[in-house]
């Protein structure tokens, strides 16, 4: 299968295609192609044209068209979730629940488009203000460029061009090389709908190439970005005015209290730590155990890990299968081997076949190795102990990142001491940090990023904020 761009409502084929490979069985998957130069000033041109057009369709009508694309999904459901997980090699499972959750994103993008407005402002309440009536209206910022990661090829998507077709803006969107068909897909799918040519366009190739001419396009008001922390910075540094919005990586931790039913929190701990094999941005990485229970606790973690089914992606029972790329396989391997040299304990895992990294429990790691303070991207998890609740936030907070994290806890004055000190966008109490729904704000400090997504977060940063004063004599 060949894939070619998506520019103007139309399917352009490209000078150069490139293989993409499944990446748990290396299978040759189709050829995508690569977007040359003009493929992405194109593609400018045409959001550019479908700008005007966009802006003045009334709101129902772009509600109807994300209403009809979640409808969409839910009838090609296990198609997507087949294409997530053959381009991601996502455990099935984990593929429908993200299609799931795509269909919830673009259901909240299609409410949020009904309700885009502003506040009157007081103006009087300035000597000198006094005569006046006056309003905020809120108004499409323009051509958006959507950057995004190979993680939640569809939800992640979603997260961008819902929210942006809300609010009135085409968009350019560049998806990541391994996932590029569930972008494709939904190009599609939209164009189904109703939406006008050139108001999404696709635009595949290398980040760096495409991302280089969409950084330095004047007609691109706002760049969008979902990925790692080193390419954040890059186009934080590199898109002059433009607005930017960046969700980035993280390390995320959770803290476990003396007192909490282990047999609840386990389940949900492991589920947070080996999601899509620890590739989730709010991967539990980090786990502080109050001392009392950290023996009881790491026998029952490396108990339920045992219990994880590791294979092909597309098998209906798979938990655990190959990470996105042999290179992550080989830096995972590296990080894990540096800690356990260094003096940190290796209950479970610690090896792996093919592209498959066997899911790893550590314990007692010094805090300074690169699977504590890194984001592994891998799954991995380490467990250490704490005495006082002082002491764990600390150990949470000692991270260059921020984005959620996590307490359980049966003391409301811990919940809530956790809740004022930790420096993460998101504190989930009795909960682990890897939860989210997609209407939440969602978004990281530090190098975790800048902005927040979560349809009408991110309308906000999507709109420009306009001021109307009507004098009145
Ligand atoms: P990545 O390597 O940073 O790639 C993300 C996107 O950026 C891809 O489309 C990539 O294209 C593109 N890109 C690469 N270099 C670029 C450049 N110089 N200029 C412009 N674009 C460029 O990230 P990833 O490996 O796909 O995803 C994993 C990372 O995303 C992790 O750090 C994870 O924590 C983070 N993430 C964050 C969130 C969040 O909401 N905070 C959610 C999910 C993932 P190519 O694929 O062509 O290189």
């Amino acid at each position: 299968m060949k894939q070619s761009l998506w520019i103007g409502g139309e399917y352009r084929p490209s000078a150069t295609y490139s293989e993409l490979k499944n990446p748990y069985n290396l299978e040759h998957i189709a050829d995508i192609a690569v977007a040359g130069r003009d493929d992405v000033l194109d593609a400018i041109s045409a959001a550019e044209q479908a700008a005007e057009k966009l802006a003045a369709m009334p709101a129902h009508v772009r509600a109807e068209i994300l209403e009809k694309v979640a409808g969409f999904l839910k009838e090609e459901r296990e198609e997507c979730a087949k294409l997530i997980s053959q381009e991601a090699a996502k455990p099935l499972k984990a593929a429908r629940a993200e299609v799931d959750r795509t269909i919830m994103t673009y259901t909240f993008a299609s409410h949020e488009a009904r309700r885009i407005h502003g506040e009157t402002v007081p103006m009087d309440a300035a000597p000198g203000g006094e005569g006046r009536i006056a309003f905020t209206v809120r108004e499409p910022l323009g051509v958006i460029a959507a950057i995004t990661p190979f993680n939640f090829p569809m939800n992640l998507v979603a997260h961008k061009v819902g929210p942006a077709i809300a609010a009135g803006n085409p968009v350019v969107l560049k998806p990541a090389s391994q996932t590029p068909l569930s972008a494709y897909k939904i190009a599609q799918l939209f164009h189904r709908a109703g939406l006008p040519h050139g108001a999404l366009n696709v635009v595949t190739g290398s980040g760096r190439s495409v991302g280089d001419i969409l950084m330095k396009d004047e007609r691109i008001k706002m760049i969008t970005f979902t990925g790692s922390p080193e390419v954040g910075r890059y186009i934080r540094e590199n898109s002059g005015l433009k607005r930017v919005t960046l969700e980035l990586g993280s390390n995320s931790a959770v803290i476990v209290d003396e007192g909490v039913n282990l047999e609840k929190v386990i389940p949900r701990i492991v589920t947070g730590a080996f999601s899509y094999q620890g590739q989730v941005c709010i991967s539990i990485q980090r786990i502080f155990v109050h001392e009392k229970v950290f023996e009881a606790f790491t026998q029952r973690i490396v108990e339920e890990v045992k219990k994880l089914n590791i294979g092909n992606p597309l098998e209906e029972d798979t938990d655990i299968s190959a990470l996105i790329s042999r290179g992550d396989v080989q830096r995972t391997k590296a990080w894990v081997d540096e800690a356990v040299a260094n003096g940190a304990g290796l209950k479970i895992g610690g090896s792996f076949t093919d592209g498959i990294y066997q899911p790893t429990v550590l314990v007692d790691v010094p805090l300074g190795e690169k699977v504590s303070c890194e984001e592994i991207f891998a799954p991995v998890v380490h467990i250490n102990r704490f005495t006082t609740l002082d002491e764990a936030i600390a150990m949470v907070n000692d991270s260059k990142y921020g984005l959620q994290a996590g307490i359980f806890t049966n003391d409301i004055h811990h919940g809530l001491q956790a809740a004022k000190r930790l420096e993460v966008g998101g504190v989930m109490i009795n909960e682990i940090p890897t939860f989210r729904v997609d209407n939440m704000p969602y978004g990281g400090l530090k190098l975790s990023g800048m902005g927040r997504e979560g349809i009408k977060y991110a309308v906000e940063e999507m709109t420009e904020l306009k001021l109307i004063s009507f004098k009145m004599e």
